[in-house]
């Protein structure tokens, strides 16, 4: 039995040329939702491992914010656990309104989730088959590119260019049938910036029927326009956002798929349900704080620059990022480096199969990143 799929669901499915064992996986990446295993940012921070650490241990290695949710999401979040024995679907709503307003849609245009990891897979069941890949940079963000090799849809990685930014032309020509383009901006791992006109010239010459999915989890932590206004024109894109990043909420879940309705159903035959009061509460109110996003990118943007110079003045080599993370080439097995800073008890982020020398490391408070430069510069030494 195939649960949660109705049955026009699955014959489009079987008419997009998946197979029944790709539907019963479909199912499996649906039912585990967001707090699936295999392909969320935790799960593939494991490989650089976690888990309850020791006292004292430094965590940099899923682009977690150690400041958390602002004062006045928390307020709103304590004052809203009393009143959770009911759905309050009415605070999902009020979400959604203020996002619509802050980023310029109409309100039918944003779909609030518990995060972005669910929309992202969403979106790769509803654009991708086994005959309209996934496309998407290289070095990337992994979960899109797991999501649709696991359902049975192929994923094509095109490295990015020299300086770092989605290869765009590349990605255009890599596939006249792309189902989805993923581009992530700022790029995870690399905290790099896609120029906004080469996101526009991408979405002017992509494949026709083929969809662009514009990550922006950590685009509150550089200075880059935000992608609303493609929405807004109805182009074929859909923006993710995420509350897990600048706003301090990864475990209190709140995010939003923004997109043209008619693409946003495509993502909602899939099923949706109550949303975590929380986090709906929580976000809405973090929306509302003036100068919350622009206070908080100093805050990260200062420590990130202060280990910039830092890593400059010790000859390192790294990625000049403007997000919560960057990569620094090691110049030797990256694995080596993460075991070596673990065993020092600083947990930095995982190693890209296309960049071995490369390690991923977040940006923590001043303490962490001082005990990261010790523990680092005797690693390197
Ligand atoms: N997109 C990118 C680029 C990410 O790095 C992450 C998590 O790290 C996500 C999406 C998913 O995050 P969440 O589900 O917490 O919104």
């Amino acid at each position: 039995m195939i649960p949660n799929l109705s049955r026009d669901l699955k014959a489009d499915l079987v008419k997009r040329g998946f197979s029944r064992r790709n539907l019963v996986r479909m199912t499996t990446l649906l039912g585990a939702g967001a707090a699936l295993p295999f392909y969320n940012e935790p799960a593939l921070a494991q490989l650089s491992n976690i888990g309850r650490l020791s006292p004292g241990a430094v965590k940099i290695n899923a682009n977690e914010n150690p400041l958390g949710p602002c004062p006045e999401a928390a307020e709103a979040m304590h004052s809203v656990i009393s009143k959770g024995g009911r759905y309050l679907y009415e605070e999902t709503g009020d979400f959604a309104k203020t996002l619509a307003t802050q980023e310029g849609v109409k309100p039918n245009y944003v779909l609030p989730f518990p995060g972005s990891s669910d929309p992202l897979h969403r979106a790769v069941l509803a654009f991708t088959s086994p005959d309209k890949p996934f496309v998407m940079g290289d070095p990337g963000y992994e979960a899109g590119q797991r999501a649709a090799n696991f359902i049975g849809s192929k994923a094509i990685r095109v490295p990015l260019t020299k300086t770092f930014a989605h290869d765009v032309k590349a990605m255009v020509a890599a596939s006249p049938n792309a189902g989805l383009i993923y581009i992530c901006n700022p790029n995870n791992p690399t905290g790099t910036i896609t120029p906004k006109e080469d996101i526009a010239w991408l979405i002017a010459n992509k494949p026709a029927g083929s969809v662009v999915l514009l990550d922006e989890a950590y685009i509150h932590l550089s200075n880059e326009a935000f992608g609303s206004d493609f929405v807004a024109q109805d182009k074929d894109v859909i923006i993710l956002r995420t509350f897990s990043k600048l706003y301090g909420m990864a475990g209190l879940r709140a995010g939003a798929a923004i997109g043209r309705p008619d693409l946003l159903a495509k993502i909602t035959s899939y099923g949706a349900g109550a949303l975590p009061v929380t986090g709906m509460i929580g976000a809405n109110a973090s929306l509302k704080v003036k100068n919350l996003v622009a206070e908080r990118r100093k805050i990260i943007g200062d420590i990130r620059e202060d280990c910039f110079s830092w890593m400059t003045s010790k000859n390192y080599t790294f990625v000049p990022s403007v997000s919560n993370c960057f990569m620094i080439d090691v110049k030797r097995p990256g694995m080596e480096v993460l075991k070596a800073m673990a065993a020092k008890n600083v947990y930095i982020g995982r190693v890209w199969p296309a960049w071995p020398t490369h390690v991923r490391v977040t940006v923590g408070t001043k303490e962490e990143m001082a005990k990261f430069k010790t523990a680092f510069a005797e690693v390197m030494a």
